[in-house]
């Protein structure tokens, strides 16, 4: 029995690329039956909109979806990152790093970038001294909390050896492959950012292990920071899901749809006159599957 989940974030509409995740999910849950839990990933409280979220379960009741109430809203849980972080703390993994964007930038190896293209942190704070940490928090200066990656690895080899660090992916829902992971690409990557404390990487581990989730469906865009996430795992002692990464779809253009501006979203589609079947027939999923 599989728990699947869809975990959109409401920072703009739900677009085919969304639908093929939600129906993704759905499907395999319902075929095995399972679970289907829906999780809006709102953390980010400068980007995301009420009506967006409002528009996704507008959109995916449109696209036939059902799925278990409670839904979880990360914006009302973030004592438990706070305290999943503290965790990570306690083991000597995390730092505060007060660096601007800009310092970054300009410290940042040429070309070194992380698998999302951002320039890779140069590990400029690293190892401020206590004291120098102490004044500038005193001194108010706002700072994001980061994983000591090479520490993390090291830490959770010692904890589970060189066999975790790979995750199980299912391909076409037939064969299972282990895909080994490499999380040192990713550089330090933040855990707590400054104005919220978690990230997109901890909160997400978070919630598919306190949220039973045994297959994570999403698109391949996000294969990368499942080397984050494993690690994380293994990090926290929480379990290890099965991932199914779809391949991204494209936009006229031929760019991925999430980046795509001129993405048309499934709410527009639908006051277009498109019907949920369309929807289907354009991600390219079989229509009238049975019930
Ligand atoms: N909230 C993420 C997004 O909308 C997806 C997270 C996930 O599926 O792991 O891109």
């Amino acid at each position: 029995m599989a728990t699947t989940r869809f975990a959109p974030s409401p920072t703009g509409g739900l677009h085919l690329g969304h639908a093929l995740s939600a129906l993704t999910g759905h499907e395999i849950a319902r075929r095995h039956d399972g679970r289907f839990l829906l999780r809006i990933e709102d953390i980010d409280a400068t980007r995301c909109r009420h009506e967006f979220e409002t528009e996704i379960y507008d959109v995916l009741t449109w696209l036939g979806l059902n799925w278990e109430a409670p839904v979880l809203r990360q914006s009302e849980h973030m004592a438990v990152y706070a305290a999943a972080a503290r965790r990570l703390d306690a083991l000597g993994l995390l730092y505060p790093c007060f660096a601007t964007r800009a310092e970054i930038q300009a410290a940042a190896r040429p070309g070194a970038t992380d698998p999302d293209g951002a320039p890779l942190y140069p590990g400029l704070q690293r190892n401020l001294p206590r004291d120098e940490i102490a004044k500038r928090k005193a001194a108010g200066q706002s700072f994001a909390i980061r994983l000591d990656m090479h520490r993390a690895i090291a830490a959770a080899h010692a904890k589970a050896g060189a066999a975790a660090f790979g995750f199980d992916e299912l391909d076409g829902e037939t064969g299972v492959r282990r895909v080994p992971i490499d999380p040192a690409r990713w550089g330090d990557v933040i855990i707590q950012r400054k104005e919220v404390p978690t990230s997109y990487h901890l909160s997400v581990v978070v919630d598919d292990a306190r949220q039973g989730v045994t297959l994570v469906t999403r698109g391949a865009d996000l294969r990368p920071a499942t080397d984050v996430h494993r690690l994380l795992q293994i990090l926290l002692d929480l379990p290890e899901p099965m991932y199914l990464h779809h391949p991204l779809l494209t936009g006229p253009d031929g760019r991925k749809l999430a980046k795509t501006s001129a993405a048309t979203s499934l709410a527009e589609m639908r006051s277009a006159g498109l019907s949920p079947a369309d929807i289907r027939r354009l991600i390219g999923l079989e229509t009238g599957t049975a019930a």
